[in-house]
């Protein structure tokens, strides 16, 4: 059967399909999706040519020449005319950013994406994507071919007939207060302020507090009239390393949004998904932002559970992957996100557990629960350090260690909030020679790990090493010949902070094998 999120694409390819109707009335359902896919081309303004929609170029989008878009046309006399491509402006291109609007574009929608670093647009728009994201380069560069996703710095001439902008800055924990540093999303709300003219929906992407929407909306009706203009929260839910599926196929897409027009054109942006089955929660603006703060704090929340529960089979006995496995059959528990390992970190739940303290704290409604997991967290990196040293007899002074593994997880190059960066640091002070190794974290991992000795590959990583330590789970380690491993160690010491190799195996070959919460100190 087609799949209408890659129909979509296919569709905008062949100029015949461009511009069809289903019979009068009839309007696309579940049922007959993959059918109902239809495109109207005067949605964006764009002229009429029996060679398909013309999109508009870089520099036409910079130089303001782009036209305004013509008014939509939902029902052409009585008749369904189809999925209406919308005019999408995304405001920053980072992981959320770019990710989005390179989707929404191949769903057929044009998208501008809005980015202040100029580095990146001129990269971007050579087609060198920054960030490592599988399949994330080769759909920036056929949408780019196909003319839908286009890169600037200028949000004056891009936001020009925009049927929506999305806000995808960054909202990083304020130093010390640990509450979300709204600056970015200020600046954008002024920024789009400048830029409104017909009605445009401002879709605020980014994690913010709960009732950020409400000052956003206020920011812009300070400089633009209230009736051009509706603010709607639509968080992200998509994982680094898997974006482009989450992003496509998400389990749910959540839309915070009391606006009738703005419902329609949310409605239509996600048509795609929609149609393909993706269920689309409608909610008021608050209890999305709240959605999404509960849903990254829950999973960190399960993370930091089953750690503790490491913890304790390690000093009882037990096996935490089977403690794990057995709870996680229960459907009301799931079996997700259930691996025990160094303490989680990442570019989201570390701010966003420490953003909900504060929230709730400034709310008068403290959530100890949240308090006490983002304690624990912090803690557990630390004791990594140190479970690490007394694998090595008690003292890693003076002694060469191997880090596999450095970006808070596999498939990415984000370091940020990665417990590498505390784990290795702790080694250092405590007299180590580090010696790392990551698949596509080295050049971002480089500049914040000074004193590390960085290594090509894994092999090399392990040479000569006094032990080897697992920090990140990459497919790649779990297939290291563990022959080899030992014998380009200098001491057979393992500590496996992920899990991934089998005990027994491990054992045979003779290695001191520490792993997390698999029997007493974690050693089978
Ligand atoms: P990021 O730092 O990778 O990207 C933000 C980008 O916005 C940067 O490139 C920055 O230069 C640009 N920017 C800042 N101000 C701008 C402006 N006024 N105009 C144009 N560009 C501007 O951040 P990210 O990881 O993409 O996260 C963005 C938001 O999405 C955050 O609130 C984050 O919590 C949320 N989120 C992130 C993820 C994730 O996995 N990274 C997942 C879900 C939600």
């Amino acid at each position: 059967m087609a799949d209408p999120l890659n129909g979509v694409y296919k569709a905008r390819q062949s100029p015949r399909v461009v511009v069809s109707r289903t019979p009068s009335g009839a309007r696309p359902g579940r049922a007959n999706s993959a059918l109902s896919l239809r495109f109207e081309r005067i949605a964006t303004g764009r002229t009429a040519s029996r060679q398909g929609p013309r999109y508009w170029r870089p520099e036409e989008i910079d130089s303001g020449v782009a036209p305004p878009r013509v008014p939509w046309r939902r029902y052409a006399g009585g008749n369904w005319t189809g999925v209406r491509l919308m005019r999408i402006v995304m405001i920053g291109a980072g992981y959320v950013g770019l990710v989005s609007g390179a989707c929404l574009a191949d769903f057929g929608h044009e998208v501008v994406c809005v980015e202040v670093d100029e580095s990146k647009v001129a990269s971007l728009r050579e087609g060198r994507v920054p960030i490592y994201e599988p399949g994330l380069s080769e759909l920036v560069l056929a949408n780019q071919a196909a003319g839908r996703l286009t890169f600037t710095t200028s949000l004056k001439a891009a936001g020009r007939g925009a049927n929506a902008i999305f806000i995808a800055v960054g909202t990083p924990s304020l130093a010390e207060i640990g509450s979300a540093d709204m600056r970015f999303v200020h600046d954008a709300a002024r920024d789009i302020a400048g830029v409104i003219e017909d009605f445009t929906v401002v879709v605020v992407k980014s994690t913010v507090p709960i009732g950020a929407g409400d000052e956003v909306e206020r920011i812009i009706a300070e400089r633009a009239p209230r009736d051009r203009f509706a603010v709607v929260s639509n968080p992200e839910f998509l994982r680094e390393g898997a974006a482009i599926e989450d992003f496509k196929r998400p389990d749910r897409v959540v839309i915070g949004v009391e606006d009738d027009r703005a419902r329609e054109v949310m409605r239509e942006i996600y048509q795609p998904i929609e149609s393909n089955g993706g269920p689309i929660v409608y909610t008021s603006r608050r209890s999305s932002e709240m959605i999404k703060y509960a849903a990254n704090v829950f999973l960190a929340m399960k993370v930091t559970f089953i750690n503790e529960i490491a913890d304790l089979c390690e000093r009882l006995g037990a096996d935490v992957l089977d403690v794990s496995h057995g709870i996680g059959l229960d459907d009301r528990i799931g079996r997700r996100f259930l691996n025990p390992g160094p303490g989680f970190g990442g570019s989201c739940f570390p701010k966003d557990t420490l953003a909900l303290t504060k929230l709730a704290a400034d709310a008068k409604a403290p959530i100890r629960l949240v308090e006490t997991l983002v304690d624990v967290n912090d803690k557990r990196k630390t004791a990594m350090a140190a479970k690490i040293v007394a694998a090595c007899g008690g003292s890693v002074a003076g002694k060469r260690i191997a880090v596999l593994g450095l970006t808070y997880k596999p498939k990415t190059d984000d370091m940020r909030d990665a417990p590498s960066l505390v784990i290795v640091p702790e080694l250092q002070a405590a007299g180590a020679r580090v010696v790392a190794y990551d698949p596509e974290g080295l050049r971002t991992a480089k500049p914040l790990l000074p004193g590390v000795e960085f290594a090509d590959n894994a092999y090399a990583c392990l040479k000569g090493a006094d032990a080897a330590v697992v920090v990140t789970e990459w497919d790649e380690f779990r297939a290291l010949d563990l022959a080899r491993v030992k014998a380009s160690l200098a001491a057979p010491i393992m500590v496996d902070l992920r899990n991934i190799y089998p005990i027994k195996a491990m054992k045979a070959l003779g290695f001191r094998y520490v792993c997390v919460g698999r029997g007493f100190g974690g050693e089978g």
